[in-house]
């Protein structure tokens, strides 16, 4: 079975906002809930290295995540190494996996199909019902001037009922 983006923890570089050598908290977020990544950086033979120690179900893993800075017209921009060799903002943690990789490392994929009933606390569902709605209520107004209005009127009120929009 393949894993979905929106069940791994997403790791962004933005949360790596330090340059010291001390000890810091980045979070590390899925589904609206959040984990604390502990991580501090060295430098080292040119290379900026960020030793994270992060929980998985109840063990404790480290690792270690190479920085690399890009030269940009507007300014450096930093993005993770990942162990493919890819720099990426965002690095992903499976359910109970052990380290943070790409999207490729992982094999990830999007959730296609219909839109997550918890996002955006549940207006985004809504909205996409309620657009699912208005097309089949189209589709009535073309079949009532077909003059076989029933069976479509019956489903959508079906499904109105059932959806509670
Ligand atoms: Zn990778």
């Amino acid at each position: 079975m393949l894993t979905k983006v929106e069940q791994c923890w997403k790791l962004n570089i933005r949360e790596f906002s330090a340059n010291d050598g001390l000890s810091h908290l980045a979070k590390a977020e899925c589904d609206g809930q959040e984990m604390s990544v502990a991580y501090s950086l060295s430098y080292t033979n040119d290379l900026k290295l960020a030793n994270i120690t992060f929980q998985s179900y109840d063990e404790v893993k480290s690792q270690i995540i190479e920085i690399e800075s890009v030269e940009l017209p507007l300014g450096d921009k930093e993005y993770f190494k990942c162990q493919c060799g890819r720099r990426c903002s965002v690095l992903y943690l499976i359910p109970g996996g052990d380290r943070f990789a790409c999207r490729n490392c992982h094999k990830l994929v999007y959730q296609v199909k219909g839109v997550s009933k918890s996002l955006m606390g549940g207006v985004l569902y809504k909205m996409n019902r309620l657009a699912c709605l208005m097309e089949k209520r189209e589709k009535i107004r073309r079949a009532l001037y077909d003059g076989r209005p029933t069976k479509r009127v019956e489903s959508f009120i079906k499904l109105r009922e059932k959806w509670g929009v």
